[in-house]
């Protein structure tokens, strides 16, 4: 029988990914001969790693957790827009070479407007937090004409340093950096029609909301990324509270879909793998409770 080929996910700790869910399940669906699995590779072993996939002919791997910014320099080639953004979360194995990418954003914008039928475009945005999921979603945010570009973050310096990387990265002057908590962030979402969280309040077990339910108005259009659970607390209090809203497990399955296109050149069958994920969430949550 001849071998499959290798995907992988490498991060450190790797803790519970659901990508070898969803690929191997889009893999299964189609008949396809890969395999999907996960590896730990520590900061100090990812240069030998990638020695190692060179060798071993991998087809291609997801980045995650802490290796996004720092694998840049050890790829052959990066993508323009992974480069402007500074980290990438896909590699492809093409004749020998590592060409990075990043799909988180891609990912994010198709969830927000295939699921969430909204169009960004001309319209007011606040992101709350400024980490590397933030640095995805405000730039594709951009790149699709949002007219403002919130971004709200603990650490103000932290969002002043994103808003002004990604206005000298992208070319545009619509990203303003608040501190998460003051006056001005609820008159931005106030002023706003989507409010995006990434930051990592209200996972799994944390009941807290990043910003209080109050300043949440039934115009809104509240996503979430995190998608343990998948109704967050601040999902929760966004519908109690008459807004329209969007859980993260659509940006994790079209990150993934654009990794597995690239990887394979096949469409993945998205809506047998939002099924069997939402099963996987659904037992997870039940083992906890
Ligand atoms: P990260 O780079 O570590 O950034 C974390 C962000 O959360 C920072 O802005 C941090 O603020 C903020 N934060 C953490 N604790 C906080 C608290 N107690 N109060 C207020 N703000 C707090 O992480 P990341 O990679 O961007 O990921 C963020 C979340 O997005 C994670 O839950 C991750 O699972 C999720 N995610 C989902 C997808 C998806 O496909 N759905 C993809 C990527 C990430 P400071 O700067 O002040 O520390």
């Amino acid at each position: 029988m001849p071998s499959l080929g290798r995907l992988l996910i490498i991060g450190y700790p790797l803790g519970h990914t659901l990508s070898p869910l969803m690929h191997n399940t889009a893999i299964g669906e189609l008949g396809l001969p890969y395999h999907y699995e996960a590896e730990a590779v520590p900061p100090d072993g990812l240069a030998e790693a990638l020695e190692r996939f060179r060798v071993d002919e991998v087809v291609g791997f997801s980045v995650t957790i802490p290796h996004k910014e720092t694998i840049l320099p050890l790829l052959d080639v990066v993508d323009e827009e992974t480069e402007r953004l500074g980290a990438a979360n896909t590699v492809v194995l093409a004749e020998g070479r590592f060409v990075g990418t990043n799909t988180d954003g891609v990912g994010f914008l198709r969830s927000l407007t295939e699921d969430g039928s909204y169009d960004p475009e001309g319209r007011a945005a606040v992101v709350l937090g400024a980490g590397g999921a933030a640095r995805a979603v405000a730039a594709h945010l951009a790149l699709a004409g949002a007219s403002s570009v919130v971004i709200a973050n603990r650490t103000l310096s932290r969002a002043e340093r994103l808003a002004d990387d990604l206005a000298r990265a992208l070319g545009r002057q619509c990203f303003l950096p608040l501190p998460l908590e003051a006056t001005a962030t609820a008159d931005a979402i106030q002023q706003a029609e989507c409010l995006i969280n990434t930051t990592s309040v209200g996972m799994a077990g944390d009941p807290r909301l990043p910003v209080p339910a109050a300043w949440i108005e039934p115009h809104l259009m509240v996503c979430d990324i995190v998608y343990r659970p998948l109704e967050t607390p601040l999902l929760e209090a966004a519908r109690a509270r008459g807004a329209s809203t969007l859980d993260g497990l659509g940006m994790l399955i079209y990150q993934g879909a654009e990794a597995f296109r690239r990887w394979t050149g096949h469409e993945m069958p998205v809506g047998i793998v939002r099924m069997r994920l939402e099963e996987a969430l659904a037992r997870e949550e039940a083992e906890h409770s």
